[in-house]
């Protein structure tokens, strides 16, 4: 066999390669499932939501026929749940339109709710062996040091020239492996920081060590505004009833959680709270705050206790909001509030 990039890596990922429940299959359905619950979120922490929801929904006629909520329990703790929205949508839609088989083609997956150049590759080179690119950051990270390439990788046209680079590296070769290969060293060897090129299965090939770059590369200049955002977050009782509401849109769509004003004291957050609901509320206590990190934002959630003198629609007792999808940043909430009483 030929010493190159392709057969190195290929041999090194087959010999070496990390064990997950989504590498015994190569169905299509399961492979989406754990691409996109793996966007944004680690390996580890992935493993026991797609053990959970594959043994829920092992078909996508039955993922279809789910009520959404029923998705968003699943989901509960992994973040970012705008993904389970778009799974949801998009098995009804392959239900609708394919009699529930996933499409076969990159172009079709494409067009899927949720499904970027990256998840497309992905699945088409797992699932079906297409020489079809993923490129992610690690990739980005690998093929700007494999041909030290000085471009700043947070600009499309140099994501556009080194998905052009692994595209002709990969036809003919192997692309299930050969893409998977390059998620595992990006993983385990070619790290952000100190790459262990001592044990990199391309390392004769890499331009950046041979010209000591390595811990250099890539360059990566990101032109993205982090927020950071101050919140009354209330944690409104009635008796042993706690008052929660369900998010119509944005970041935290259809979950519940506590409501919160962006203002700057519990007398505004009186304020605006019976200007909505008009029912008074009274202040008890202060119970401290908690911090949630989004990628383009941070939550500073100022926790206040308030009672009602009369119940509301949309109540619930402890037990019951165990039941219902609550966004991990009210469920910090909660949890803060409920140490201190
Ligand atoms: S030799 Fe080092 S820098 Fe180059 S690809 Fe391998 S781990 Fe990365």
């Amino acid at each position: 066999m030929q010493n190159n990039i392709q057969n190195n890596l290929i041999s090194w990922y087959n010999q070496n390669h990390r064990h997950f429940p989504w590498r015994e299959t190569n169905n299509p359905y399961y492979i989406w499932i754990s691409e996109i619950m793996l966007q944004q979120t680690t390996t580890e922490a992935v493993i026991p939501y797609y053990i959970r929801f594959i043994e829920t929904f092992d078909t996508i006629d039955k993922l279809a026929q789910a009520p959404l909520e029923e998705v968003y329990k699943l989901w509960e703790g992994l973040g970012y749940y705008r993904r389970a929205k778009h799974i949801h949508e998009t098995a009804k839609f392959i239900v609708e339109n394919y009699h529930g088989q996933f499409p076969t083609t990159y172009q079709e997956i494409l067009k899927l709710k949720g499904i970027g150049p990256y998840t497309a590759g992905a699945i088409c080179s797992i699932a079906y062996g297409f020489s079809t690119p993923a490129i992610d950051g690690n990739v980005l990270r690998i093929i700007s040091r494999l041909y030290a390439l000085t471009d700043n990788i947070a600009l499309s046209k140099t994501q556009k020239k080194i998905s052009q680079i692994v595209s002709e590296l990969l036809t003919g070769y192997d692309a299930s492996a050969f893409n998977q290969g390059l998620m595992d060293l990006g993983a385990t060897i070619c790290r952000p920081l100190n790459p262990q090129c001592q044990q990199c299965p391309i390392a004769s090939f890499c331009k950046a060590k041979q010209t000591g770059q390595e811990k250099v590369l890539p360059i990566s200049i990101k032109n993205i505004k982090h927020k950071e955002l101050q919140y009354i977050t209330g944690i409104i009782t009635y008796q042993n009833q706690y008052f929660m509401v369900q998010n119509p849109a944005g970041l935290l769509e259809n979950l519940y959680g506590f409501v919160q004003y962006e203002i700057e004291s519990p007398y505004r957050f009186i304020e605006e709270f019976e200007k909505e609901y008009d029912i008074p509320l009274s202040l008890i206590s202060y119970h401290g705050q908690v911090k949630h990190v989004f990628t383009h934002r941070t939550w500073h959630m100022h926790i206040y206790h308030f009672t009602l003198s009369q119940p509301l629609l949309s109540m619930y007792e402890l037990d019951d909001i165990a039941k219902i999808p609550v966004s991990t940043a009210h469920l910090k909430v909660l949890k803060q509030y409920l140490k201190q009483i």
